[in-house]
């Protein structure tokens, strides 16, 4: 496939369908890995305050002497920070050293408290995760002050992540709420295709972009025999297959490693025939249904 496709967003912005995931990449992977990705092509990477990684990401992409203008950067802000949306964009942008950010998402829609126990984390004494009030705070909360964000010229478009169908449609019918997400990040892979959410957010003019479409650490999608039987066919590997789907399935991708070759191999997109797509669409079922491999036991049940 020559170059990397684009998705044209609500907000009329053109973001690159293949990005560099950066969890996991910090104390150095994310410098590098953004470094060895800007060299290989990609133009688009995606960060978040809870990688611990926007200075590094943002000093590579500094140093690249790529315009800016040309390349697509996304960070968020985690649930611990949810009440402080300001406050906490200033620090983004800072540690990143850019003028602007592409994309701001939600990072979960769930406020914690900062209780000091864990920055991250935070638990009550009876070990159960610190959750705010939804009465005291919500995520529509959030997401209202993320929208005076933009009128900043900061932060170009504003976005969710974790969010299920229900809770869209609440935030899309909240009369204070006026700007539609750009983007919706999920957890997205052959276990788990999420046709219907998918389906509903492009209905809404909400792209959408694929978390841990490799199945996440240890990329266990890889092994998966119909993507590895299409990989031999196609002779290219089971990642470009992978993400070659999510690009074939009209959403956004975020493959991440921190070794340079994979970072370079998983840019070779195929263009999948429609065949070969649904029959990867198919997996799950096979499978016994739809599995979720990024499933954190803190904070709240996601797809109820
Ligand atoms: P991925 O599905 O991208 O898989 C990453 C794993 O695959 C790593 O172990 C990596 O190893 C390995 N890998 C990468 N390429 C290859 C290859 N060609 N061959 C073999 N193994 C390979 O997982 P992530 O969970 O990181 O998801 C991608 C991105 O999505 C994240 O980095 C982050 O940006 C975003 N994300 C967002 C979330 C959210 O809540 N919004 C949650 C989770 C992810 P190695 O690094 O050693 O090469």
């Amino acid at each position: 496939m020559p170059g990397i496709p684009t998705i044209k967003l609500n907000t009329g912005a053109l973001i690159p369908q293949v990005g560099l995931g950066t969890w996991q990449s910090a104390d150095g992977d994310g410098y590098t890995s953004t470094v060895e990705a800007l060299k290989a092509g990609y133009t688009h990477i995606d960060s978040a305050m809870f990688y611990r990684n926007e200075a590094e990401v943002g000093k590579a992409i500094r140093e690249s002497g790529i315009p800016r203008d040309k390349l697509f950067v996304t960070t968020k802000i985690w649930p611990t920070d949810l009440q402080y949306v300001e406050e906490t964009f200033n620090k983004s942008i800072e540690l990143l050293g850019l003028d602007y950010v592409d994309l701001y998402l939600m990072h979960w829609p769930v406020a914690m408290n900062h209780n000091g126990n864990d920055r991250w984390y935070p638990t009550k004494p009876d070990g159960s995760t610190d959750i705010v009030d939804p009465e005291e705070w919500s995520y529509l909360d959030t997401y209202k002050e993320m929208q005076k964000l933009l009128k900043t010229g900061k932060v170009k478009a504003i976005g969710i992540s974790n969010f299920n169908q229900e809770r869209i449609e609440k935030l899309l019918a909240d009369p204070e709420i006026t700007v539609v997400p750009a983007v919706e990040q999920i957890e997205l892979h052959p276990l788990l295709p999420q046709q219907e959410l998918v389906d509903y957010c492009h209905s809404k003019g909400i792209a959408v972009e694929a978390y841990s479409p490799l199945g996440s650490t240890g990329a266990p999608i890889l092994n998966n025999e119909t993507i590895v039987k299409i990989a031999k066919k196609r002779d290219v590997s089971p990642a470009v297959i992978a993400i070659s789907w999510a690009v074939w399935r009209k959403t956004i991708v975020l493959p991440k490693s921190t070794h340079a070759e994979r970072i370079k191999a998983n840019l070779q997109l195929v263009e999948l025939t429609d065949e070969e797509g649904k029959e990867i669409d198919n997996i799950h079922k096979l499978l016994g249904g739809p599995k979720r491999l990024v499933d954190p036991q803190w904070g709240i049940k996601l797809f109820d």
